[in-house]
């Protein structure tokens, strides 16, 4: 989980700087890296999008990170 880091980064995580959220459902067929709304698992979906495998949650939130190099994964 997250440690809010001291002096590292704001105290209360809201919503930082995305004004917009859209969280994606299971079962819808997609790909991409998707974050899980709940606990924030994070998951390479090649087809369609499963539950979290953690906690059960069944909405995504499509990660927006570039610097991953998702090309390897398979
Ligand atoms: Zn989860």
């Amino acid at each position: 989980m997250y440690e809010p880091g001291v002096g590292n980064g704001p105290a209360v995580r809201a919503d930082y700087e995305r004004r917009y959220v859209e969280f994606w459902p299971a079962g819808v067929a997609t790909s991409g890296w998707f974050l899980c709304a709940s606990c924030g698992n994070t998951v390479i979906v090649r087809r369609v999008l499963p539950r979290c495998m953690l906690c059960g949650e069944r909405l995504w939130e499509r990660a927006q990170g570039s610097g991953a190099s998702a090309s390897t994964a398979v």
